[in-house]
């Protein structure tokens, strides 16, 4: 039987599901599938990491708001400086 892993970001267009492991490390079988609806989860590991993957979902995505972050203000220092060069 095949499994339902977990995937905060699976996508329901199975063509664009192109990773081979599992978030919790199980390589797909041809049947393999992944779904972000926790109540569709069959498989046990991904069950039972649940919130550890929702936990690093979380800090990925807090990662990248504080790299756009300071990637704004970088440009933003980078403008200031260009402009006080010209005058
Ligand atoms: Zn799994």
């Amino acid at each position: 039987m095949s499994k339902t892993h977990y995937n905060p970001y699976a996508s329901t267009n199975s063509e664009e599901d192109g990773g081979e492991q599992a978030m919790c490390g199980t390589y797909f079988s041809e049947d393999g599938n992944e779904t972000n609806d926790k109540e569709s989860v069959t498989c046990k590991k991904c069950l039972n990491k649940l919130e550890k993957i929702d936990k690093w979902k979380d800090e990925t995505e807090e990662h990248i708001l504080n790299d756009m972050e300071s990637f704004v203000s970088f440009c933003n220092e980078n403008i200031k400086t260009q402009e006080n060069e010209s005058i």
